[in-house]
């Protein structure tokens, strides 16, 4: 059997960030799925598909086949076999995810691979389902979060090591909206489960979110 362990929480909680130091603590593999639902997005995008056309979307994510592999220990997504790392990590491509991941079709498919790797190796999975719907039986849970503010500034931070001029309050707010849809659409919303510890990140320092997780592997 493997061991898996669920994070779940909002955008900019310092999922992957922690995600990713649990699994190299422990020496497993690390699961970003919402890279998954961006590499889904990316395709939309590329396809010239607004996230409200139910139809299309339904009927072109079967085109989209994505996988993902381990090169040096880092997760890559691959698009009809192709590295998207690269561009699927902008607010555009985040925010199509949201609006996009509501929809049966891509979360089937999605959590049917994500499935599929967690009963293969041992696991860290970070998404906004894992510990209610993916991985309802996974060892460990957590729900991570931190108030807007918090999130906000971490986000804004990343983008602006990365070059990107932003501006924090426009991040804010795509937080909120983001938040709202990931926790309001009827399938596979994003909530605690009933058997996730609460860690609030938003005055911890990172190795403190790590030890309480480590804590909780027994
Ligand atoms: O975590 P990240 O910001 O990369 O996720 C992008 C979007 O993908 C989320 O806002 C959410 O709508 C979707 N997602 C999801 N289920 C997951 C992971 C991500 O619906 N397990």
């Amino acid at each position: 059997m493997s061991y898996q362990i669920a994070i779940d929480g909002p955008a900019g909680a310092g999922k992957s960030t922690i995600a990713k130091r649990v699994a190299k603590e422990k020496g497993f593999i690390y699961v970003d799925t919402g890279a998954m639902y961006r590499a889904m997005a990316y395709f939309f995008i590329t396809e010239n598909i607004k996230p409200d056309d139910e139809v299309a979307i339904e009927t072109k994510c079967g085109e989209a086949d994505i996988t993902i592999c381990y090169e040096n220990g880092e997760q890559v997504v691959l698009l009809n076999g192709k590295n998207v790392n690269g561009v699927i990590r902008t607010e555009e491509v985040g925010n199509m995810a949201s609006a996009t991941s509501k929809y049966p079709k891509v979360r089937e498919r999605l959590t049917a691979l994500q499935k599929e790797l967690a009963e293969r190796e041992n696991v860290v999975m970070d998404g906004r389902d894992i510990g209610t719907c993916v991985l309802p039986g996974a060892d460990v849970k957590v729900y991570l979060t931190a108030s807007a503010k918090v999130r906000a500034k971490r986000r804004f931070d990343e983008l602006a090591a990365k070059g990107e001029v932003c501006d924090i309050s426009k991040i804010e707010e795509d937080i909120i909206k983001r938040d709202e849809q990931d926790m309001n659409r009827p399938i596979a919303p994003l909530r605690q489960a009933e058997d996730a510890v609460l860690v609030d990140s938003s005055e911890m320092s990172i190795d403190e979110v790590v030890e309480k997780i480590m804590s909780l592997c027994v």
